[in-house]
């Protein structure tokens, strides 16, 4: 079943073997994975897929393993809702979120790429697994590596949310807080890993890692009944899932499994970190760093390894890209929990805010399909909504008590959007 080929420069076509690596030597582009397509179309078919269980692994020809999956048998096949409330609010007749806010077990899109990268860990021999995060991949690789038994550092800059740091430390890694921003996170742990000789997810497997978020592009057309929506709006960071998404939707043509013209993707970041943003606007190949100001940490990356990639898709792709400040932020979030019922952090609040902020502009006509991603979860970064929701109605515990405060209220309507 094997028809993961190798990595390859996605700039100079170069090829190299299957190791940890990530830099081409040749001209320093990012390696990929590559694979026989031919031989994914004789059995990765709609009805194959249809019987394999519902988790990321159903679309294993198109992910870089050589073996068994080894983690993540109850990650990915989130929920793709159907959004009426959240679209009338909106005047957008097909509206879905694609809801990774619900992802088994760290509720969040990581839960798709270390399942993935920790299975090639296993594979390429290591015993450490470690990874430089704004959070939510730090609760990921801790919860894959206690399941899997391996050693596990997770690294974060010192001012993640409450919520985050404790998803972390609950799966007992080592968490190493930097006094520094992620950017200077991730140049340590590059240093580490050359160093130590560990795995870093998102370093030196990133090339293995990066496929795992195919799966959300994959789960979208499928749960669309193999068919392709018009929009996608996807939160960027470091610049991984959005171009995964693009790379899935053109890997199900190049194999016979959808048709049709490929969707608009579009990029949405916060105001306060939007080097992807500025690189639209000014028409730059790469994004110029920037130092990142946002409410929305897990997705405070000021220099994204992937930018190159997130520009040419969004390109590519007839796509655009807007930001949200962090008050629109979290209007976004309360409006998708009062419209749909979902919790997001403020990641999924900017994509849902920039959304809102492209159909204002007319970039998005209400009259197409679009998918929103909700790549994270609520209850982790519960501390930025405390104060913006009314305290509970405190009352004794008499009926008439309650009948007197009944009396006093406007009558019960639901929240108006
Ligand atoms: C990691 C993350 C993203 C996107 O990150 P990329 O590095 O661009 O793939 C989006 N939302 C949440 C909640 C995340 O944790
Ligand atoms: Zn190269």
């Amino acid at each position: 079943m094997t028809v993961f080929a190798g990595l390859r420069c996605a700039m100079c076509k170069t090829e190299f073997p299957a190791e940890a690596l990530y830099v081409c030597d040749q001209c320093l582009g990012p390696l990929e994975a590559y694979y026989e397509y031919a031989a994914v179309r004789r059995t990765m078919t709609r009805e194959a897929i249809a019987d394999r269980p519902r988790n990321l692994w159903r679309y294993r020809e198109l992910l870089p393993i050589t073996g068994s999956p080894r983690t993540g048998f109850d990650s990915g096949w989130t929920p793709l809702v159907r959004a009426g409330r959240l679209g009338e609010a909106l005047g957008v007749t097909e509206l879905y979120i694609k809801d990774d806010s619900v992802n088994h077990p760290t509720l969040s899109y990581k839960d798709r790429v270390v399942p993935v990268a920790a299975t090639r860990a296993l594979e390429l021999g290591f015993d450490t697994l470690g990874c430089a995060s704004t959070g939510n991949l730090g609760n990921s690789v801790a919860a894959h590596s206690a399941r899997l038994g391996l050693t596990c550092y997770v690294f974060i800059p010192q001012n993640l949310e409450p919520g985050k740091i404790l998803g972390s430390a609950v799966a007992g890694p080592h968490v190493v807080g930097i006094d520094g921003s992620y950017d200077d996170v991730n140049r340590l742990c590059t240093q580490v890993g050359d160093r130590y000789g560990w795995a870093f997810a998102n370093i030196n497997l990133r090339s293995y890692y990066a496929e795992g978020a195919k799966t959300y592009g994959f789960e979208i057309v499928e749960q669309l009944g193999w068919r392709y929506p018009r929009h996608v709006v996807c939160p960027v960071a470091g610049g991984t899932l959005l171009p995964r998404i693009g790379r899935a939707f053109r890997e199900l043509r190049e194999v016979g499994l959808a048709s049709g013209e490929l969707p608009r993707i579009h990029a949405a970041q916060a105001a306060g970190c939007s080097p992807v943003i500025n690189a639209l606007e000014s028409g730059a190949t790469h994004p110029e760093p920037v130092k990142p100001d946002t409410i929305a940490k897990s997705i405070a990356i000021g220099n994204p390894a992937d930018g190159y990639q997130v520009l040419e898709t969004v390109r590519g792709s007839g796509g655009s890209g807007a930001r949200a400040t962090d008050t629109e932020i979290l209007d976004a979030v309360e409006l998708l929990a009062r419209t749909e019922g979902i919790f997001t952090e403020p990641a999924g609040g900017t994509t849902l805010a920039v959304t809102i902020n492209l159909l204002k502009a007319g970039t998005i006509p209400t009259d197409e399909s679009i998918v929103v991603c909700i790549t994270g979860n609520g209850y982790k970064t519960s501390n930025v909504m405390a104060d913006r929701l009314p305290e509970p109605t405190r009352l004794g515990r008499s009926l008439r008590e309650f009948e007197a405060f009944l009396a006093g209220q406007q009558p019960a309507t639901r929240t108006s959007v």
